[in-house]
């Protein structure tokens, strides 16, 4: 077993887990889950002290893509049965903004299918951010697909601050959950974003029939990337897409592993546990925020998800707080 307490140590003091390290974090002995997880909660203390971010999405372009991304219930080759539509009109948007706000979510995000976006498209979503910010000043966060260097640059200039690209999965293994494009792709998405001064946001989706040393490499190159935020999710086989009858090997102390994980990986990164919480987290959902310090509420793309009433109900129960606009102090 590694000695935890000194890896929490030695996290906080700036050292970065090996990758034989990070391998061991995820074969460790449920028997040794407690140390694990008590040295990924002093980690996420010295970083992110109690404080916990509540985010709220809109699909607010949804189905009709190119790509066929296997667990995607939106690609063009998924047979579920969702709601599909274009760009949702602005006042939806701002609405929807709106009641985000009301909820004190600490960033709205807006998530659009699509390989590409039309620049009548961005020309819609770059009103829509300006409206957005000028009325409630809310913090933003857009999945757009792939991004042309302007496209970014304009996205940015209406107000933009961060956006959600996944690399999902590492490149190995790629291959398996999406050929309509490449890994290498994704991660030159998010160079284009980075250099437009856009904030990222980018993790993956865990029970895709990866190994171990697969998460262990997307997390790795997530380091070489450095997002500000790494949403977790964790696969709901969604059925009519080819990931229907996917046997995710997801366990709720498999799943606190992996957050863990990847907390001591990305000690001072945003640590979102995302989709499939419910499902596969079950009883031990409260578990995950001593490891991650950043939900959705209310559902997510296409799947529904805890409300925000019971969340909330989370957080106070465990005595953790609400992060919002400002808070910048860290706990002692
Ligand atoms: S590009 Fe996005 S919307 Fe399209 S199939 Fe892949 S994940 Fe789904």
């Amino acid at each position: 077993m590694l000695d935890y307490a000194r890896l929490a140590q030695s996290v906080i003091a700036g050292a970065a887990l090996t990758r034989d390290q990070a391998l061991a974090v995820l074969t460790s002995s449920d028997a040794d889950a407690l140390a694990l997880f008590d040295a990924a909660w002093r980690v996420r203390h010295h970083f992110h002290g109690k404080r916990v971010q509540v985010q709220v999405l809109s699909n607010a372009k949804s189905g009709l893509c190119s790509e066929d991304c296997h667990y995607c219930s939106q690609s063009c080759i998924s047979q579920a049965e969702i709601a599909r539509h274009p760009l949702k009109a602005r006042d939806i948007l701002l609405a929807e903004a709106r009641e985000a706000h009301r909820l004190q979510a600490r960033r709205f995000c807006m998530g659009l299918s699509g390989r590409v976006l039309k620049d009548t498209e961005i020309d819609a979503l770059c009103e829509a951010i300006r409206r957005i910010k000028a009325e409630m000043g809310l913090t933003l966060c857009c999945s757009l697909g792939f991004l042309t260097p302007q496209q970014a640059q304009r996205l940015r200039a209406a107000g933009l601050e961060r956006v959600n690209h996944n690399l999902n999965t590492s490149e190995r293994h790629y291959p398996s959950i999406c050929t309509t494009h490449a890994w290498a792709d994704r991660v030159r998405n998010l160079e284009v974003c980075r250099e437009a001064g856009l904030e990222i946001c980018s993790g993956g989706i865990v029970g895709q029939g990866e190994t171990d040393e697969d998460i262990v490499d997307m997390l790795l190159a997530l380091r070489r990337i450095g997002p500000e935020s790494i949403p977790i999710n964790f696969l709901i086989p969604v059925a009519g897409t080819p990931f229907e009858r996917m046997e995710t090997g997801l366990t709720p102390q498999r799943c606190l592993k992996v957050l863990a994980l990847a907390r001591l990986l990305h000690p001072a990164a945003d640590i979102r546990v995302a989709g499939g919480r419910e499902v596969h987290l079950r009883t031990l959902q409260p578990m995950a925020l001593f490891l991650a310090n950043s939900i959705f509420v209310n559902g997510y793309l296409t799947e529904s998800g805890q409300p925000q009433d019971e969340a909330l109900r989370m957080i106070a129960d465990l005595g953790f707080e609400l992060e919002v606009e400002g808070a910048a102090s860290i706990e002692a």
